[in-house]
């Protein structure tokens, strides 16, 4: 089999098989490249941040570009890779010039932190620092995922009402020695895993955009394919947050935090990419070993000839042991190589979205997830549900009310009950614009131990950038990185 995109007088063979056409190495690199660059070209504003202005040596019109990479994202990787070839390119074709520069994000948790490090070590030494060495490109810059606790001076304590849905708070200053953790959030708090995974997306989310904003980038970009948009646009119907999904795609306007505006726009330049190709594009470019768990991405899915062995049965999940974005990721994952007009249709047709008209009377945020909440979800839940018990009548549905009662189920009941009380007492009235959109709301209410979250203030965020620069250990590979660039100058 020959690639069908070569000169016809040297085919070389394909190697990969993709949207029914056949190609080989290089012109499949080329493949993936243009896609991404078109998207980064896709108006005026991302052109000019992009491309290298002149006169050469103007402070203000090199763009700063953040890049959130996550060492077990393969798409935040490709998508640095082609980055990177366009700079080269740009020192090449405009005498050692850019037109903007990189600041590389990697949140990490204490677990996965000696491999990420040293990761980001062979990536740093085997890349970035090439390029540093003629003018300073790039920074790379680390945040421990607890710095979502440690950079908020304020904490909520949210409790729903499971009379009337509605959700009161008690708010509180923190400091030193009274953080908490990621750790403790999913341990005591979440009862399973689709809220752990939930809550420490929105954390990481949070974490990139405060930093972007405070750092003074003019983009973000972020890594997500059209097969894992495709998930989250179908992960954000399912959780009840369908709302969110034209603010999610929004490219077009400047971002808001906590109603401040922001001086840069999200940018998903692999969105006419799929995961398969994404995979392959790994392959080709032997990448997988910047990743974690690099043997397991090399046994993803990828649209390479040479297919690789799927998965033995005994290493896949039960369905019922699956996170709703596990779900929809399996579906897209298993959709994608023969019916990828699906995946393209969702994508398209959350394109076409907008906002919905709000009926607040004030504008509000969501206290977990910070989305823009249309319309109060506690007074339609109210509406539509019956909460009062029925009355009990019987000496046998007396007996069974106390055995409940004494229960493991009764006794956390009478916690959540206690706190309650709690909480709408301190409650004093002041906390009242308080309110969760409908997707954190039912988060709260089902997936929660006592229906009770301890959640940072975001407005209360500050600092992010400074706290990546104390981290000891990290900063020595960023002074060597600094150093040996400083050096060669
Ligand atoms: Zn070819
Ligand atoms: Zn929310």
């Amino acid at each position: 089999m020959e690639c069908q995109r070569c000169h016809v007088s040297g085919r070389k063979p394909a190697t990969v098989n993709s949207r029914k056409e056949r190609f080989c190495d290089e012109c499949f690199i080329n493949f993936v490249s243009i896609k991404q660059r078109k998207q980064m070209m896709k108006d005026e504003f991302f052109r000019n941040l992009f491309k290298v202005v002149y006169p050469l040596d103007q402070k203000e019109s090199i763009g700063k570009i953040l890049l959130p990479l996550s060492p077990s994202d393969s798409g935040s990787l490709v998508m640095l890779d082609i980055v990177h070839d366009l700079l080269l390119e740009q020192l090449k074709q405009h005498n050692n010039h850019t037109g903007f520069t990189v600041d590389v994000l990697t949140i990490f948790t204490e677990e996965n932190f000696p491999v990420v490090r040293e990761r980001m070590e062979s990536l740093v030494k085997e890349k970035m620092l090439e390029l540093n060495k003629t003018s300073n490109i790039y920074k790379v810059h680390f945040i421990n995922i607890n710095e979502f606790f440690n950079s908020t001076s304020e904490v909520s304590s949210l409790i729903i009402d499971d009379g009337n849905f509605e959700i009161f708070t008690k708010s509180r200053s923190v400091g030193g020695g009274n953080r908490l953790t990621l750790d403790e959030i999913s341990g005591e708090y979440c009862l399973n895993n689709s809220s752990r995974t939930d809550l420490t997306s929105i954390m990481k989310v949070q974490l990139i955009k405060h930093f972007a904003y405070e750092n003074g980038n003019n983009a973000i970009m972020w890594g997500h394919s059209m097969t894992k948009l495709s998930e989250v646009i179908i992960s954000l119907v399912v959780k009840g947050k369908g709302s969110q999904i034209a603010t999610f795609l929004d490219t077009e306007s400047f971002d808001n935090l906590d109603d401040k505006p922001c001086n840069y726009k999200n940018l998903y330049p692999m969105k006419d990419l799929l995961s398969v190709e994404i995979e392959s594009f790994l392959q080709i470019k032997n990448l997988a070993k910047y990743l974690i768990n690099a043997e397991e991405t090399n046994s993803k899915p990828s649209c390479s000839v040479t297919k690789n062995p799927s998965p033995s049965l005994d290493k896949q999940k039960l369905v019922k042991n699956m996170t709703i974005n596990e779900i929809t990721n399996k579906y897209f994952q298993d959709i994608q190589n023969d019916y990828s007009n699906i995946i393209s249709t969702v994508l398209r047709t959350a394109d076409k979205l907008t906002e919905p008209i709000s009926n607040m009377i004030k504008p509000s945020k969501c206290q977990i997830c910070q989305s823009k909440i249309y319309s109060n979800p506690s007074d339609w839940l109210d509406r539509i549900t019956v909460t009062s018990p029925y009355p009990i009548e019987t000496n046998e549905e007396e007996y069974l009310f106390k055995q409940w009662q004494d229960s493991k189920l009764g006794q956390s009941h009478t916690h959540y009950m206690q706190l309650l009380g709690e909480i709408k007492n301190d409650n004093d009235g002041s906390n009242k614009d308080d309110k969760l959109c409908y997707g954190c709301l039912i988060l709260l209410n089902t997936s929660i131990k006592d229906k009770n979250l301890i959640w940072p203030k975001v407005n209360t965020m500050n600092g992010l950038v400074n706290s990546t620069n104390n981290d000891r250990e990290l900063s020595q590979i960023l002074e060597q990185f600094e150093i040996n660039s400083d050096l060669e100058e």
